[in-house]
């Protein structure tokens, strides 16, 4: 069963078509889809999260979120006050088809353009991190490679398995993939990802993360939603990978202040939105993301992620 929902109010919609094979995706307010001049791009001097000075010394930093203590998490208007870290939100990444309408290209990226992001950033001296970082950055004040950048992929689509993840690994990237259960192995038109190739990804060291069972919005959830929508999924991706599967991204990036302790109680360390204001009381269950427009090119793209995440 499939639900497809859109809001108005904070005008973050997406679109995901399972059963009928078409594409899936996310858009929400402040992601500027339409490709503008930009004569300022590689532009530096851009403030940066804390870095430590060589990225031997901050991967060897890397802390596993299972021994920081609760004594030692900050409290809410610390980890507000830490500078953002960029944090991207790719869909599929295939080369458009006569079928693709406006929209649905904002989160179609081509294949070259993708290419290109990739590349700009590696040029540019971006470092990719993982969930697990973000979370000991947030909690403890950890520190981070050099122009730290997150790249996540949403919904489980093939073609982040095929296209995306060995042009992030040209670059030593690594990425986070938030997989929606009830796709696992589907084929059509729009393939998505089986076990073997998220488990493959898993063991190749970049993150699982969990996107529900089916795309249901996380704001309409009763009864037995959270069980279905939420735990079942975690259960099912910890089998496959073989490991806890401690973060989460939400379907259209949609949330409410009822779903945060409801993603804490069941174990997840952070929860991913997109474009929104952060939560005052938890803002590690709303850490912010952009889409990386399909439209986009890469300076267009390296200027929105220095916009939208470079606190005043
Ligand atoms: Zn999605």
């Amino acid at each position: 069963m499939f639900t497809r929902t859109y809001s108005s109010v904070i005008t973050a919609f997406c679109l995901c078509v399972l059963l009928s094979g078409a594409l899936s995706g996310c858009q929400s307010k402040g992601s500027d889809t339409t490709e503008t001049v930009d004569s300022t791009a590689y532009a530096d001097g851009t403030k940066t999260a804390v870095t430590a000075d060589t990225t031997k010394e901050a991967e060897a930093t890397v802390i596993d979120p299972a021994s920081i203590p609760a004594s030692k998490i900050a409290d809410a208007a610390t980890i507000l006050a830490r500078p953002q870290v960029p944090i991207l939100c790719y869909h599929q990444i295939r080369d458009w088809r006569p079928s693709d309408s406006k929209t649905s290209k904002d989160y179609i990226i081509p294949v070259a353009a993708f290419k290109e992001q990739m590349q700009m950033l590696a040029d540019s001296g971006y470092h990719t991190i993982l969930p697990d970082q973000l979370y000991a950055y947030l909690t403890t004040g950890a520190p981070l490679p050099p122009k730290p950048v997150m790249l996540t992929f949403d919904d489980g689509d093939l073609d982040q398995y095929e296209v995306a993840a060995p042009e992030l690994e040209k670059h030593g990237f690594k990425g986070a993939f938030f997989i929606m259960t009830v796709a696992i192995g589907r084929h059509g038109k729009q393939p998505y990802m089986d076990k073997a190739q998220i488990k493959d990804l898993a063991d190749r060291g970049h993150a699982i993360g969990a996107h529900t069972w089916d795309h249901h919005n996380v704001k309409k959830y009763q009864g037995d939603d959270w069980k279905i929508q939420i735990e079942e999924p975690n259960k099912k991706l910890e089998s496959i990978v073989g490991k806890p599967i401690k973060y989460f991204a939400y379907p259209f990036g949609l949330w409410n202040k009822q779903a945060l302790p409801e993603l804490q109680k069941r174990g997840y360390l952070l929860a991913f939105t997109l474009a929104d204001k952060r939560d005052d009381q938890m803002p590690l269950y709303t850490v912010r993301r952009i889409i990386a427009g399909g439209q986009w090119k890469s300076k267009t793209m390296y200027r929105n992620m220095i916009q939208s995440f470079d606190d005043k």
